[in-house]
């Protein structure tokens, strides 16, 4: 998430009398044989920005085109602030769709780019010159507006396809992929001002990356999507800390499972015995049966080296370091336990590198605690 707390919306989707903005109602699209969407229900509220996130083919662009009205649903309902828009043509609705590929008129400047839609909607010469030059100045690319999108760079074409898009003041704008053309260093910076700018104008933005860390920063909930349908709904952090599944944890980030099972329970906590061959305690508020097969899910970031270890200690496991990557601000070590899996561990390089403590070859023993993980049953 972009900023302090404070200054993102309140979160409507806690409040049980909060009107959704974009409602989506068991919406199915089939081609053929194939459930491209399966079943999905989503309630989306006014000055989100809510994210589709999954990997390639999972749904994410047909379900954004359905929203757009460029695609007919084969079952389900779709409604914008509280009318039922399915089968209301794309012009008609309040939304507006940036593509994937920008899709530019090449004969056009920047400025008539920019200002076609507001031709298109027959507004007066004069305030199509002001909110145009709002726009242009907005999004810092006024300087360019005699030149053609062949003249300018892929960062500022994508400047030029958003300003183009929000000129028209769209309640709700889709963005399929916005900043997939963007190096890495000008996508973290789009990111930051496309945030500031939904902010600014308080539209409601949905959009749709297989990027996972452009989801966690611009976000303020994510929907992850698989094979159609969709599989964990929550806040940046929400995905990040408890995701609900294998699939989830997996997919964003990286994270260590452990498999066991449940053997004992004491108040917040369960006790599970498997693959690291000790005991591992973990808080787990959901009832669980002794004997459930579980996994046990720690991020690389939440292992630290061991301040005393035991042969009986509970969270603990311990290896060799088999490989480590220097990132400069912090290093990962994969750590080879003996008969067990590969651990992964990430430490923030405090001291400089030459300094540093673990080394190629070495045994490291690494412990975690009961509340900086999750424990995953599906
Ligand atoms: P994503 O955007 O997540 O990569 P898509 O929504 O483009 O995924 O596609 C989801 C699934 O639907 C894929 O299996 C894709 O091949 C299929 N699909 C998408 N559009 C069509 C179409 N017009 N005709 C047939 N199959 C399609
Ligand atoms: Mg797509």
């Amino acid at each position: 998430m972009v900023g302090p707390p404070e200054r993102r919306l309140l979160e409507p989707w806690q409040d049980p009398k909060a009107q959704p903005y974009l409602r989506i109602e068991r919406v199915t699209k089939k081609y053929g044989d194939v459930y491209a969407v399966d079943d999905v229900s989503l309630a989306i509220f006014q000055g989100e920005f809510f994210s589709l996130l999954g990997s390639s083919g999972c749904g994410k662009t047909t379900l954004l085109r359905m929203l757009a009205g460029l695609e007919q649903p084969s079952a389900g309902r779709i409604y914008i602030d509280g009318a039922d828009v399915t089968d209301i043509p794309p012009y008609r609705r309040p939304v507006n769709m940036m593509f994937q590929s920008y899709a530019l008129f090449p004969h056009m400047s920047v400025e008539r780019n920019v200002e076609f839609g507001l031709r298109q909607e027959r507004l007066p010469r004069a305030e199509r010159s002001e909110r145009v030059a709002e726009m242009l100045d907005l999004l810092k690319i006024a300087e360019l507006r005699k030149r053609r999108p062949h003249q300018i760079s892929g960062g500022q074409r994508q400047r030029v396809a958003l300003a183009r898009a929000l000129v028209k003041h769209p309640k709700l704008l889709l963005l399929d992929e916005p900043l997939g053309a963007l190096d890495k260093k000008l996508r973290e910076n789009t990111q930051f001002e496309l945030v500031n700018l939904q902010e600014r104008l308080g539209i409601t933005f949905v959009t749709v990356t297989h990027d996972q860390e452009e989801a966690m920063t611009m976000s303020t909930r994510i929907a992850v999507m698989d094979a159609g349908q969709i599989v964990q709904v929550d806040t940046p952090t929400g995905i990040y800390e408890y995701p609900n599944s294998r699939l989830v944890a997996e997919f964003i980030g990286s994270i260590n499972l452990f498999d066991g099972k449940v053997v004992d329970r004491v108040g917040d906590e369960v006790l599970i015995e498997g693959a690291i061959g000790r005991p591992m305690r973990m808080r787990c508020l959901q009832p669980l049966a002794l004997g459930t097969p579980v996994a046990v899910g720690v991020r690389p970031e939440k292992l630290r080296p061991c301040e005393r270890y035991t042969d009986d200690g509970v969270n603990q496991v311990r290896g060799t370091v088999e490989d480590i990557a220097y990132l400069g601000d912090v290093s990962i070590y994969h750590v080879r336990i003996a008969d067990g899996p590969m651990v992964e561990m990430t430490l923030a390089n405090i001291q400089p590198r030459t300094e540093q403590a673990l080394t190629w070859g070495q045994e490291v023993a690494m412990e975690w605690s009961p509340t900086s993980g999750v424990v995953l049953t599906d």
